[in-house]
C-alpha cells in the first residue's frame, strides 16, 4: 500500500489495511505473532548504526526498520503503533503496557516540579489517583475542571493553576468515566492557545478518547496534542488485553517512546498481535454496541425505579452539552451511568439481580458489564471530590455490549423488580 493509498482510505479501512504488509512475512495473510526478547545484527558496525538511529535519529541505518530488544520496539508493535496512528489521522503512535502506562508517561515526560496540571472531572479513578495522589510527591499541584463545557469556569481554572505554578498539561477525558460528562475539547484547545500565548509556555492537551474510541470522536481533528486511548476498552474489545496507546504528531510522541524503553511499560508481541486483530472489528462492534445502547437507555430512562440516566443521546436540546455533543461526537457511546432512587443497597439489590449482565469493571468488551461506581472503579476517589464529579452512592455504570437487545432489557426489567 503506497502512501497516497493510505492518505485516501477512510479510518475504517485503514484499522483493516494499515500497518501490515504480507510480503514482509512470505505472504502470511494475518501477521506473525514475533515472540522474541532480542534481535540479531549481521555485523557489529551494523549493530552500532542500528544503536545510532535509534539513539540520535541519524547515520545510515536512520529511518529503517531495524529492532534491537523488544522492551526498545517488536516488528508487532511497529505494527500497531503504525494502524493506531493511521485510524487516530495522526503523525505517529506509541503503545504501552496499559492505559494507565500510557498516561503515567505523558505525566513522567511533560511535568516537572512545581508545574501545574488542569484535568477534567470526573475522570477514571486511576488517572485521578495519578494527578492528585501521586504526582503532588513529585511537586505537581493538580486543579479540576468540573464544568467541561463553560469556558469562564475552564479559563478560571486555569488562572487557579497558574498561581500554582506553569500549567504544563491539560488532560481531559470526555465522555468521561462514569457519567459520560462532556468537555469542549475545540474550546480546551483554544484556552491552552490562549494560556501559551499570555505566559510563553503552552501547555499540551491530552484528550482520553477511551469512551468514544477512534471512529466516533476525532480528538486529533479537534487539535488536541495528545490523544490517549486505553486499548483494552473498545479497541481490544474482548476484556482479554490490557493495552494503551497515544498519538500525535512525531515531536511529541518519539520522547514518549524513549520514555517507555526506560519505564519497561511497552505493549508485549502477542497482546500487539491481539489489538491490532480486534482494530479489524471495532467500528462495526461500536456501531452495535452503540445501537444496543440506546435501546437499553430508553428502557432505563422510563423506568419508575430509576432517578436518571447519563446517556449522551438524551442531554436536552439547547444546553451547551447538547452543542458540544453534535459537534465532535460521531456517536453516543455504549457506556454510561444509571442513578437510582435511594443509595447503595438500592443499587446492589440491582447489580445482585442481573443474570445475563456481568458484574465486572472495565468497559467495552462485547459484553455488557455493570458496576457501583463508588465502591469499585471511583472507590479510591475521595467522596467530595466523587460526588463534585455526579457519582453518588446509588450510581452504577454500565457498559452495553453486543448482545440481542431484548435479553439485556429482559436482564435489566427483572433486576429492577427486585430494587
Ligand atoms: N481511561 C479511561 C477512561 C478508563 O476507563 C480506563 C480504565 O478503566 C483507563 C484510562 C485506564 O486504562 P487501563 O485499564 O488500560 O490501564
Amino acid at each position: 500500500m503506497t502512501r497516497e493509498d493510505m492518505a485516501s482510505f477512510r479510518p475504517e479501512t485503514l484499522a483493516i489495511a494499515a500497518g501490515y504488509d504480507p510480503a514482509t512475512a512470505q505472504g502470511a495473510a494475518k501477521p506473525p505473532v514475533y515472540l522474541t526478547s532480542t534481535f540479531v545484527y549481521d555485523s557489529a558496525s551494523q549493530a552500532r548504526d542500528i544503536h545510532e538511529a535509534y539513539f540520535r535519529g541519524t547515520g545510515p541505518m536512520a529511518g529503517q526498520p531495524a529492532y534491537i530488544y523488544s522492551r526498545l520496539s517488536h516488528p508487532n508493535l511497529t505494527m500497531l503503533e503504525t494502524r493506531l496512528a493511521a485510524i487516530d489521522g495522526a503523525e505517529r503512535a506509541a503503545v504501552f503496557a496499559s492505559g494507565m502506562a500510557a498516561h503515567s508517561a505523558i505525566a513522567i515526560q511533560h511535568l516537572r516540579p512545581g508545574d501545574s496540571v488542569l484535568h477534567s472531572r470526573p475522570i477514571y479513578g486511576g488517572t485521578d489517583g495519578l494527578y492528585n495522589q501521586l504526582m503532588p510527591h513529585f511537586g505537581i499541584h493538580p486543579v479540576p475542571i468540573l464544568d467541561g463545557c463553560n469556558g469562564d469556569h475552564i479559563r478560571a481554572q486555569a488562572d487557579l493553576a497558574l498561581s500554582k505554578g506553569p500549567l504544563g498539561l491539560i488532560v481531559i477525558e470526555t465522555p468521561a468515566n462514569p457519567t459520560a460528562a462532556i468537555t469542549d475539547i475545540a474550546l480546551v484547545v483554544a484556552i491552552a492557545d490562549e494560556v501559551g500565548a499570555r505566559t510563553g509556555r503552552r501547555p499540551l492537551v491530552v484528550c482520553d478518547n477511551t469512551f468514544l474510541a477512534p471512529f466516533a470522536q476525532r480528538p486529533i481533528e479537534l487539535g488536541v496534542d495528545l490523544n490517549m486511548t486505553s486499548l483494552t476498552k473498545y479497541c481490544g474489545g474482548h476484556s482479554d488485553l490490557l493495552s494503551g496507546g497515544i498519538s500525535g504528531r512525531a515531536e511529541v510522541i518519539e520522547p514518549l517512546l524513549q520514555l517507555r524503553t526506560v519505564l519497561g511499560t511497552h505493549c508485549d508481541p502477542f497482546t500487539c498481535w491481539l489489538v491490532l486483530r480486534s482494530l479489524e472489528s471495532v467500528a462495526v462492534r461500536s456501531e452495535r454496541a452503540m445501537a444496543n445502547a440506546m435501546l437499553v437507555a430508553t428502557f432505563l430512562r422510563d423506568h419508575p425505579k430509576v432517578a436518571g440516566i447519563t446517556y449522551l443521546g438524551f442531554i436536552a436540546e439547547g444546553t451547551p452539552q447538547r452543542a458540544v455533543i453534535d459537534r465532535q461526537c460521531k456517536g453516543y457511546g455504549s457506556t454510561f451511568s444509571l442513578h437510582l432512587h435511594g443509595g447503595e443497597a438500592e443499587a446492589f439489590r440491582l447489580l445482585d439481580g442481573l443474570r445475563l449482565v456481568k458484574q465486572a469493571v472495565s468497559l467495552g468488551g462485547s459484553e455488557t458489564l455493570a458496576c457501583h461506581s463508588a465502591t469499585t472503579t471511583h472507590y479510591n476517589v475521595p467522596a467530595e471530590a466523587r460526588l463534585a464529579g455526579g457519582i453518588t452512592d446509588g450510581t452504577i455504570r454500565l457498559s452495553v455490549g453486543i448482545e440481542h437487545p431484548d435479553d439485556l432489557i429482559a436482564d435489566f426489567a427483572r433486576a429492577l423488580d427486585r430494587v
